[in-house]
């Protein structure tokens, strides 16, 4: 390479160009380069003799000569004055080398062009990394493309519906089946926000649903929730009882950005739970009345003193038998025992008084002492003085039956049950815990399922039908309290019911 300092002359601006690290020629009014500094001739890889004389076409990639060209010409017929273009040189290898290059025409005292400034900013660098980034982005959008794809392929392959919903409740995005869906609740059509009120119903079949009870609403209000039940559609044959779950999507700072929700179809299960319902209710109705005349005649014969003791010891038995039967026919017919398989079904009529909890769990517990002595299994229980909480006598009388009775039925001989009441913050908390057979991590879910029994329950002899789990836990649900098992197989299990002191709010 020559000596770079070929712009130069005695004007010092000549030499303060000659050392700038800028990129400068100066080109002739043919296009010629006259002179240009070392950091041109260092661009483009050639010495200053060679690049003068030299046309800028000579320097220019093939494709870019025209422009470049259009350009010089209009500033020489006078139509600018200067201009800016980025443009491809090429070095002596032939290489491209980018550049940014304002030009200017020099004009004399006249007006007559005298020959055009150059000034060139190497930006091969920005174009190579803008055109990285640029297909960066393109890989990036052509990724999320495919992934979204196959994900909308994933959703539409299952038959629950789904909606992801913005931090707006605006649908952002649903499924195949979701569409299904809403076309039978929305046959007007669905305008594609949370809180549209349609053909979209209650648990009950009946009560139409107003914006902010339907579950996109509540999801789009933050509201996690699981198993909401709804009955979409308004003809009979076309209805759909679904269960909406939901769960609030964060961003990755934490922020709640939106929800997803599905919708399960749950119509079978709900007409075949119905149907079992009816029939349960229609059997259960007509074995009452025959059972409550077996009973009142059993007590008339056992009011009569001249009974041979044998006779009447054997009377004795029926009616126990009588009347156990009865408490299982009541069972059925209790209404609690279909709200303990739907919650959303509204509450438990409960008739409140001021009670002496204590002595209640007292009574249960002693009644129930005869059992366990039977069955020799070791019945204790241990209170607090007096525990007044307001609360159904009869119906929370019910729950503690269950509990004790659950926990002898289903302790080994040799185990024991120990009840304890305690007061707590305004909660009075009775816990029931047994020695016996325990249950199993996945049966515990089912425990108040209507008609669940474990298995080993089932193998007992022990009597059961299974629903007295789910009406005590429908009993205390409608106290405003609470029930909880904790159970290791083999080990025992302990049943917590919680209530508030001071009754349902
Ligand atoms: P039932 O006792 O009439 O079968 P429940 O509704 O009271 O009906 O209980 C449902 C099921 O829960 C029982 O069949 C049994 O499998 C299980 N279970 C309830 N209590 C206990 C307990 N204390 N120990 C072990 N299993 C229990």
């Amino acid at each position: 390479m020559e000596e770079p300092n070929d712009i130069a002359g005695d004007d010092p601006w000549w030499a303060i160009a000659a050392l700038s690290p800028v990129s400068l020629c100066i080109v002739g009014l043919d296009g010629s380069v006259v002179m240009s500094n070392a950091a041109f001739a260092a661009m483009v890889g050639r010495g200053a003799d060679e690049l003068r004389g030299m046309h800028f076409r000579d320097l220019t990639h093939a494709d870019d000569v025209g422009r470049g060209q259009e350009l010089f010409d209009e500033a020489l017929r006078g139509e600018r004055t200067t201009y800016r273009t980025t443009t491809r040189l090429l070095d002596a290898d032939g290489h491209v080398v980018w550049g940014d290059i304002s030009v200017a025409l020099v004009r004399g005292a006249g007006g007559d062009p005298q020959y055009f400034i150059g000034q060139v900013l190497d930006v091969t660098r920005d174009r190579a990394d803008r055109a990285k980034l640029t297909e960066t982005v393109r890989e990036g959008v052509r990724e999320g493309a495919r992934e979204r794809t196959r994900s909308d392929v994933m959703l539409d392959s299952v038959d629950v519906g789904m909606v992801l919903l913005d931090s707006d409740g605006r649908y952002e995005r649903i499924n195949r089946q979701q569409q299904v869906i809403l076309e039978i609740a929305y046959p007007e059509d669905h305008l594609g926000r949370a809180g549209q009120c349609g053909e979209v119903y209650a648990a009950d079949g009946v009560t139409a649903l107003t914006s902010e009870q339907q579950p996109c609403s509540r999801a789009a209000r933050g509201e996690e929730f699981e198993d909401q039940r709804i009955w979409v559609g308004a003809t009979p044959g076309d209805r759909r009882a679904l269960a909406a779950s939901a769960r609030s999507v964060r961003d990755d700072r934490g922020r709640r950005d939106g929800a997803a929700l599905s919708f399960t179809d749950v119509t079978d299960l709900f007409e075949s739970l119905r149907a079992r319902e009816v029939f349960v209710a229609s059997v259960s109705h007509e074995l009452r009345t025959p059972l409550t005349v077996v009973l009142g005649h059993l007590e008339l014969l056992l009011d009569q003193d001249e009974l041979p003791e044998e006779v009447s010891r054997e009377l004795r038995v029926v009616a126990r038998s009588a009347v156990r039967l009865r408490a299982l026919v009541a069972d059925l017919l209790d209404p609690a025992t279909t709200m303990a398989g739907d919650r959303t079904r509204g509450e438990i009529a409960l008739d409140c008084v001021s009670t002496d909890l204590t002595g209640l769990v007292v009574e249960v517990v002693e009644s129930a002492l005869p059992g366990a002595l039977a069955a020799h299994v070791v019945l204790a229980a241990r209170t607090h003085g007096t525990t007044r909480v307001v609360l159904d006598p009869h119906r929370v009388r019910q729950v503690v039956e269950n509990l004790v009775g659950n926990a002898v039925k289903y302790t080994d001989s040799g185990g024991r049950v120990d009840v304890v009441l305690d007061l707590r913050d305004h909660e009075a908390v009775l816990s029931v815990a047994d020695t016996g057979i325990g249950i199993e991590a996945g049966d515990v879910a089912q425990l108040f399922t209507p008609f669940f029994r474990a298995d080993p329950a089932r193998r007992r002899i022990s009597p059961g039908l299974g629903l007295g789990l789910g009406i005590a836990r429908s009993i205390v649900l409608a106290h405003g309290g609470r029930l909880e098992v904790h159970s290791e197989p083999g080990r025992g299990s302990t049943f917590v019911a919680t209530l508030p002191v001071g009754g349902p709010a």
